[in-house]
């Protein structure tokens, strides 16, 4: 499918995830002004890309799909893709008719989808490379498709660019989850196959796909429409590499997959504030000049370097910057500071252990020496296993309740993703609201600084 889908590299900065408003409580006015009230989603139909967009980054699912606000900037990599999904469709469209286009007719096919949509409009966000290099990228995965694939005889096409879904409740209300398959076709064992083709610069791992839910709903998808299916496979072409993967769904995955899609959904007609998501596909997010995180950023970019230097959030940042540099060099400073310490505490007791003594004395000062004993015992990081082990032993006895103690921290991270199931994340919502005059929503501004190198990656 040729939805947008890039790695994401997990960060979140200023912002980070939406916390769940707890029952009852409500953020300190004095902290932060409650955040302006923003329309909530009204959708009934969610396709597999949109909830991608929300689960990638809520802001811009607001703009997209709340606010609708559309733009019609393409970059160079989604419309590499759709040229190339086009071709192959023509391709298909064609064999299901009888008609087995060349390999130079299928390139010629790609061709003239790319002649016919191309515009500098076109965003190509790595300078260093032309449309041309591009062109090249695309004719490539067409061939390395083609080649691979012929002569066409191991499956019978189904349909192609087939719009499939199916409903699902969800908090008591009808959804439809729906989208379109690039390809589907049927094996000669009768087994259902979902092709799917990514022209992406990135091969995940199988782990990866074997998690993905895109072709996951679209095979939940193929059982509702055909309930005879006796087999379901995924299957998808990374064209770039001439690579082909699958992944085969069992009952309990796919029950998974709708209760998570189910639970998403609810998330997203619960989110007031869409709260923006930082991370690598900001660089390719068409709502930049109007997300919060980067509007500032996209406003300097247009300025001369002298407004530039003018212009007072860019004098702040880099007085921030300068602190944050004097602060970096002053922690490397103390760490070298630290070791050459370390060095002579051991030249000391070395020296003192030989003369017998406990106190040596210098020109300004003595220094003591004395010993403690201290246990080091395992941790949850370094050594978890036997970490588990010595917890679980102390479970059971009546010194657990002297030495475990409530993680307050751990509790509201657990609330905040939902991680438990939901009578346990019943009795916490109760809790929480009996609990409502003890416990203070505090919202707090994070700053952080990022390097300019940093985003540019
Ligand atoms: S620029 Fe980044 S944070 Fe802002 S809306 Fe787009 S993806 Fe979200």
């Amino acid at each position: 499918m040729r939805r947008r889908k890039r790695p994401s590299d997990g960060r979140v900065a200023a912002g980070g995830d939406a916390t769940p408003p707890l029952p009852g409580l409500e953020p300190s006015p004095a902290v932060a002004p409650p955040a302006a009230h923003i329309e909530s989603d009204a959708s009934r139909k969610y396709s597999p890309s949109k909830l991608d967009t929300y689960r990638d980054c809520p802001c811009r699912y607001r703009y997209r799909y709340v606010d609708h606000l559309r733009r019609e900037v393409a970059s160079v990599e989604a419309y590499l893709g759709t040229c190339v999904h086009r071709a192959l469709q023509k391709l298909y469209e064609g064999i299901s008719h009888g008609r087995k286009s060349s390999l130079d007719e299928t390139l010629g096919m790609f061709e003239a989808e790319w002649d016919a949509g191309w515009s500098s409009d076109v965003l190509i966000k790595n300078v260093a490379y032309t449309p041309e290099n591009y062109r090249a990228v695309g004719r490539e995965c067409v061939r390395s498709y083609y080649e691979a694939q012929q002569p066409f005889d191991r499956d019978k096409t189904v349909a192609v660019e087939k719009r499939l879904g199916f409903p699902l409740v969800c908090g008591g209300e009808q959804f439809r989850i729906e989208g379109f398959v690039d390809r589907l076709a049927l094996a000669a064992d009768g087994t259902f196959e979902v092709h799917d083709y990514k022209t992406s610069g990135s091969l995940p791992s199988q782990e990866d796909l074997d998690q993905d839910w895109q072709l996951g709903i679209y095979d939940i998808a193929v059982r509702h429409n055909w309930p005879d299916a006796r087999a379901v496979r995924l299957v998808w072409h990374f064209v770039r590499f001439g690579k082909d993967m699958a992944s085969v769904r069992g009952f309990d995955q796919r029950q998974r997959l709708q209760e998570d899609v189910a639970a998403l959904i609810l998330s997203i007609k619960h989110d007031h504030e869409f709260v923006p998501r930082r991370s690598a596909l900001c660089g390719w997010c068409e709502y930049r000049e109007i997300c919060p995180l980067w509007a500032h950023a996209e406003r300097v970019k247009s300025l001369s370097p002298r407004q530039r230097h003018r212009d007072d959030g860019v004098k702040l940042v880099d007085e921030y910057g300068a602190l944050e540099s004097k602060k970096r060099d002053l922690r490397e400073k103390l760490r070298e500071l630290e070791t050459d310490q370390q060095s002579i505490e051991e030249a000391l007791i070395a020296f003192a252990d030989r003369q017998g003594w406990q106190g040596i004395a210098g020109s300004e000062g003595e220094v003591v020496i004395t010993e403690k004993e201290e246990y080091r015992f395992p941790t949850r990081t370094h050594a978890p296993e036997a970490y588990e082990e010595i917890e679980r032993e102390l479970k059971v006895t009546s010194l657990w309740k002297d030495v475990s103690r409530l993680d307050a921290h751990r509790l509201m991270d657990g609330y905040r993703r939902g991680e438990w199931d939901a009578q346990a994340m019943q009795a916490l919502s109760e809790m929480l609201a009996r609990h409502s005059s003890h416990i203070e929503l505090v919202k707090k501004r994070i700053l952080r600084f990022h390097r300019k190198e940093a985003e540019d990656s």
